[in-house]
Order: structure tokens, then C-alpha cells, then sequence
């Protein structure tokens, strides 16, 4: 008899340790007596058939990577009853049995709607957004965040030379964790974050000025990127303080490099945790992190999750940042 074949893919923004979860999937695959094939470009590659056979040696030498392998891409094309019905056709043409889906929100969309054309389909969440609700973390979010107290670091060491305030945007779309991490790591005077409403005068102006007014020269104030607006901020900043301010958006830097050991390590649990759920024959399931297990759940389930922020966490930030 044929050995039973399963794909992978990965969607929407890259993430640092994809690679490390498309190793897992595709070694334990093997394992598990599966053939297994690399989907490149996310959802284009079941459109257009660019399916890649993988053996144990396709992997080899990545997992240390950054960005992924297979490439990503958003597929408006798909994102359509037509365009779904269209790549579970493929699927099938193919004798896919199973997708492994690594992405965001979107990509789980993605793969509830091929789970229910017929194709199972295990989603695992890669973003350095940490926005994926249901999960209380995200492949890639450990390497961004070292990422941005390296720079911010380095942007300390001359904001502090200058007696400077630097006001820097960091990703996350809507969700504000990277912020505040990174926050409360770089010491910042103020952090903004999209869950949180803010008054400028209160939240930043204020407390520039009261540890001015202890001796602090230099300051630096965190901003996600769902609050935005750091040239407006920069500018207040300084009209109002006198302390000379520079806005910084660090921008995809955030998405690259080599992921730490906290990334490669969950992308392959859950990657080897998908290719058993897939063995199990479940599907439309995703696999997340709860309380520290690696746990499954429903994805329509899991999409409907509504989201937390560490008030606590927040609160305590601003003790600590006097
Ligand atoms: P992410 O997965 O990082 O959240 P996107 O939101 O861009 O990124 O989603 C990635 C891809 O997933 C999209 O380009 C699209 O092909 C597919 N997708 C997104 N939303 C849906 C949806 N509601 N139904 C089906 N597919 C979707």
C-alpha cells in the first residue's frame, strides 16, 4: 500500500522559526511512515500545484534560519469559496490526505475552510505578534522581542551621549505584548500600547517630567504600532519638555533573524504535536500553548477566543519605569 500523503505550508507574515516547525513536521512525518511535501508560497502553491517532495535532508541546515523556506505569500485568490474549493481539488488530484497550515489568523481562516471542503488541516501559530488569541504564545515572538532590545539598546547607548528622548514604534499590529515586553525590558519611561487608552499629557509628558525631576537625562518611550503616530509624540515630547526628541520605527528588521532557542523549541513541539493530530485522523484543529502544554484546539473554536492583556503586567510597568 502507498504511504498516506501530507503537505506543509506556511501563510501570511514570515516568522523566525518557521523552518524550525516545517523541520518538525516533515521528520515526524517520515517518522510516522508519511509521505510529505513542501507547499511553496503558502496558499498560491495548492493553487497552482507547486507541491515539493521533502525527505529528512530537505530540512537539514535550517533550523537555525530566519524566514522560511518554502516563502510565504497572502493569496487573495484563495480567500474565496471558488479559490478554497479550487486548492482542495488540487489537494485531492494530488492524494494530499492532510495540510499542516503555520501563519496567523488569516491562515487559520484559511484552514478551516479546507478543512471543511474535505482537506484536514492542523493550523500552528507563527507571527512575531503574539496575536493569535487562543495561544498564550506565537512562534517568532520571543526572536522579535530579543530583536528589538538589541536596538533599542543600541539607541540608548545614544540617547543617553545626547541627554535625548527616543520615541520608538514596534510591531504587533494590534496587540500591544511586544510593547509591553520590551517595554518594561529596555526600562522605558512610557509604554502605549493598542489595548490601553492613552492621554499624552498624563501617560508620557508627565512622567518625562517627574523623573526629570529626579535626574533623569534621557528617556526612552515604547509605542506599538496599533497606537502609531511617533513623529506626533516626538514632536509633543519636545515642544513640551525642551528635551530634544527622535521618533524610530524599527520596522521588518523585527521579522528577520536567527530564531532563539524559545522559538525553536515550540515550533518543534507543535510541529511534531500537528503531524500526531493528523495521524490521530482529527482535522480543522490548531495547535497552541496553554499555561506552558502544547494542547489542541477546535479552530473556529480557537478564532472565537476573545483576547487577554496583562492589565497586571501593564500596571506594574509603571512602578518600575519611574
Ligand atoms: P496571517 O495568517 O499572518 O494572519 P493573512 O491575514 O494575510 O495573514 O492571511 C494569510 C492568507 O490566509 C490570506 O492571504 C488568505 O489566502 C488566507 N485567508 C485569510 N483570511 C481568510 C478567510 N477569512 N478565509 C479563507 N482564507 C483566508
Amino acid at each position: 500500500m502507498c504511504a498516506k500523503k501530507i503537505a506543509v505550508l506556511t501563510s501570511g507574515g514570515d516568522a523566525p522559526g518557521m523552518n524550525a516547525a516545517v523541520r518538525a513536521v516533515v521528520r515526524t512525518a517520515i517518522d510516522e511512515g508519511f509521505e510529505v511535501y513542501g507547499v511553496m508560497r503558502g496558499y498560491n502553491g495548492l493553487l497552482k500545484n507547486d507541491f515539493v517532495p521533502m525527505n529528512i535532508r530537505s530540512v537539514s541546515d535550517t533550523i537555525h534560519k530566519g524566514g522560511t523556506s518554502l516563502y510565504t505569500a497572502r493569496s487573495p485568490e484563495f480567500n474565496s469559496p471558488e479559490g478554497v474549493a479550487k486548492a482542495a481539488k488540487n489537494c485531492m488530484d494530488n492524494d494530499i490526505y492532510g495540510v499542516v497550515v503555520i501563519g496567523g489568523d488569516g491562515s487559520f481562516r484559511g484552514a478551516r475552510d479546507l478543512s471543511n471542503a474535505g482537506v484536514p488541516c492542523i493550523a500552528i501559530p507563527g507571527t512575531i505578534d503574539n496575536d493569535i488569541t487562543s495561544s498564550d504564545y506565537t512562534i517568532g515572538f520571543d526572536t522579535a522581542m530579543n530583536t528589538v532590545v538589541d536596538m533599542v539598546d543600541r539607541l540608548r547607548d545614544t540617547t543617553e551621549s545626547h541627554d535625548r528622548c527616543s520615541v520608538v514604534e514596534v510591531m504587533g499590529r494590534r496587540c500591544g505584548d511586544i510593547a509591553l515586553y520590551t517595554g518594561i525590558a529596555t526600562g522605558a519611561t512610557a509604554i502605549l500600547v493598542p489595548e490601553v487608552p492613552y492621554d499624552i499629557e498624563k501617560d508620557v509628558i508627565a512622567r518625562i517630567k517627574s523623573s526629570s525631576a529626579t535626574g533623569k537625562k534621557h528617556f526612552i518611550v515604547i509605542v506599538a504600532e496599533g497606537v502609531g503616530g511617533v513623529e506626533e509624540i516626538s514632536k509633543r515630547i519636545e515642544a513640551e519638555t525642551g528635551i530634544e526628541s527622535r521618533p524610530s520605527i524599527l520596522g521588518h528588521v523585527q521579522r528577520g533573524g536567527s530564531p532563539t532557542l524559545r522559538d525553536r523549541l515550540i515550533a518543534s513541539q507543535m510541529g511534531y504535536k500537528a503531524v500526531k493530530l493528523l495521524k490521530e485522523g482529527k482535522s480543522n484543529r490548531v495547535v497552541v500553548m496553554q499555561n506552558s502544554e502544547i494542547i489542541d484546539l477546535d479552530i473556529t473554536e480557537a478564532l472565537n477566543v476573545k483576547r487577554k492583556f496583562d492589565v497586571d503586567l501593564f500596571n506594574a510597568s509603571k512602578v518600575l519605569s519611574n
